[in-house]
């Protein structure tokens, strides 16, 4: 099996004891690589790590331009080994390689972004109402930044932390999940060939109730950058308030998307297929809930019904594979039973369901659409992470905009129509941090991602993102010759 490392102080080393766990292969369940599993000494000696690199040596003193410089460096590793962690990425979550090769080479242009911004963060100079007194802000690091990550999409929501804390100044610790790390661990290797100065990056990775609260407690962590589960996000909230530390959170979703009957319905129909079972739907940002309205339901579920169960279900590894397994049994375990019970409270299966034939080895699920009698069965209501779209109808805009805010979620929604006034109308009604119209899942360096209620707070991706990995330092000067006056000398 293979067996990989942390990365702590600019070094290679196991986790103090030796302690591991086995990462299995999810189209086989299959265990192929030894993973380190980060104590809390060694979480406890990253952190240190981080701190002394941030407060002394190299790093505080350089110009933001040559931090910058680092982060294009890295930024030239990652698409030189960007097949290299889409593999490993594929092997040990089983999200398909068309969609890790893509996405790890696309992280990139993150890491080049903030290299672009790190000499272009400016502080403010203020006309204050003290005539002789000159005041101005500097933009100054926070510290030490938690970032922790889930095993989805590794390397992109690696990038959105690392690249505006490092441009910022900040030294950090990554930790990425026990399911599947193998791409992060990868990824280490490029952060020591990249030439940081030791403990500036450190990467562990672990169990969350170990290493991950630990670290989201640590009192010399500043600032805490989380992606996963709004259940987990709940602890690292409740941890931060042993240190404080400014935290942004990138949680679930369960996100609408509205089709009108003057839609292009064909791009629709394929806007839908990718929101929902592109990355075998294990996507924050999956289009789960397909909001039709009643003029086009029946044939736009009969357009989908016939192309669901035409999706090619193989191997992950495999280029010609459009859907894959589910990451773990556990997640598998899960969906099956919020639909066998949306089934139970009068919902109606249109096509999938179960185990594809001839893959009952691996957490493999049938691309499944479901008609759903009212918001509130399960499989409306709770985040599936898989390929699961349920399908609801609606008479008009105001009825479209109460189900698609019907919903403890608020990342995104997508609106399919060719009448640019209604897109306006429902843009401004709509409760969440992303709208795509006429389009859905696209995603750049330089537009904000985030969402609104449980899909957390905080924004990353955008020029805003690097100020949050900063604060303002206010600088007052006395441009008199004057002395100051004795205070204690009435006038
Ligand atoms: P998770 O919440 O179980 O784990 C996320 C990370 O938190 C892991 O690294 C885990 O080890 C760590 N963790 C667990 N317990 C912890 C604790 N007590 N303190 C600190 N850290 C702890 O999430 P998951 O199952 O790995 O990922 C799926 C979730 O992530 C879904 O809800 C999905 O929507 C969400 N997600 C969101 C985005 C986004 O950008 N908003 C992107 C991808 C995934």
């Amino acid at each position: 099996m293979e067996k990989f490392q942390l990365y702590i102080d600019g070094e290679f080393c196991d986790a103090e004891g030796g302690a591991s766990f086995n990462s299995c292969d999810p189209s086989t369940d299959e265990p192929w690589a030894v993973m380190p599993a980060a104590t809390m000494g060694d979480t406890d000696r990253a952190v240190k790590a981080a701190w002394a690199a941030f407060c002394e040596g190299e790093w505080p003193s350089l110009t933001a331009t040559q931090r910058g410089k680092y982060l294009s460096k890295l930024a030239d590793l990652v698409v030189r080994d960007a097949q290299i962690m889409a593999e490993l990425e594929t092997r040990d979550t089983g999200k398909i390689i068309r969609e890790t090769s893509g996405m790890t080479a696309y992280a990139s242009e993150y890491f080049r972004y903030y290299a672009g911004l790190a000499d272009k963060i400016e502080g403010s100079t203020f006309q204050a109402d003290k005539p002789t007194l000159e005041v101005f802000t500097k933009r100054e690091p926070l510290g030490v930044v938690a970032a922790v990550v889930p095993w989805n999409s590794q390397l992109f929501l690696t990038a959105v932390k690392l690249g505006p804390a490092l441009a910022a100044g900040n030294t950090v610790v990554l930790k990425a999940s026990e399911d599947g790390p193998a791409p992060i661990l990868h990824f280490a290797k490029l952060v020591h060939e990249t030439g940081f100065p030791k403990g500036v990056v450190n990467i562990i990775t672990g169990y969350g109730p170990e290493c991950g609260a630990v670290l989201t407690a640590h009192s010399l962590v500043s600032r805490v950058a989380f992606t996963g589960g709004p259940e987990t996000a709940k602890h690292v909230v409740r941890n931060s308030a042993e240190n404080f530390a400014l935290t942004t959170l990138e949680l679930g979703g369960k996100s609408p998307v509205i089709v009108f009957p003057d839609a292009n319905l064909e791009s629709a129909a394929n806007g839908v297929i990718a929101g929902i079972f592109g990355g075998t739907g294990q996507s924050c940002v999956a289009g789960s809930r397909l909001l039709l309205h009643n003029d086009i339901h029946d044939d736009f579920v009969a357009r989908l019904a016939e192309r669901a169960p035409k999706i090619k279900i193989g191997p992950p590894l495999d280029t010609k594979t459009e859907v894959g397994p589910l990451a773990t049994k556990r997640q598998k375990d899960n969906i099956e039973s919020i639909i066998a019970d949306s089934v139970a409270a009068g919902a109606t299966i249109v096509t999938g369901g179960g185990t594809p034939s001839g893959f009952n080895t691996g957490n493999y699920l049938e691309p499944t659409i479901i008609s759903a009698p009212s918001p509130d069965v399960r499989c409306v209501a709770e985040e599936c992470f898989g390929p699961v779209l349920s399908v609801l109808k609606f008479n008009d805009e105001d009825e479209a905009i109460r189900l698609a805010n019907d919903t403890r979620y608020g990342f995104a929604s997508g609106i399919f129509t060719s009448n640019i006034t209604r897109a306006h109308r429902m843009i401004r009604k709509l409760r969440c941090g992303i709208v795509w119209v006429n389009t859905y899942r696209v995603v750049s360096p330089v537009v904000p991602f985030g969402g609104n209620k449980l899909t957390g707070h905080g924004r990353e991706g955008g020029m805003d993102t690097v100020l949050d990995y900063t604060r303002t330092k206010s600088v007052w000067i006395n441009t008199s010759d004057e002395p100051m006056a004795d205070p204690f000398v009435m006038r």
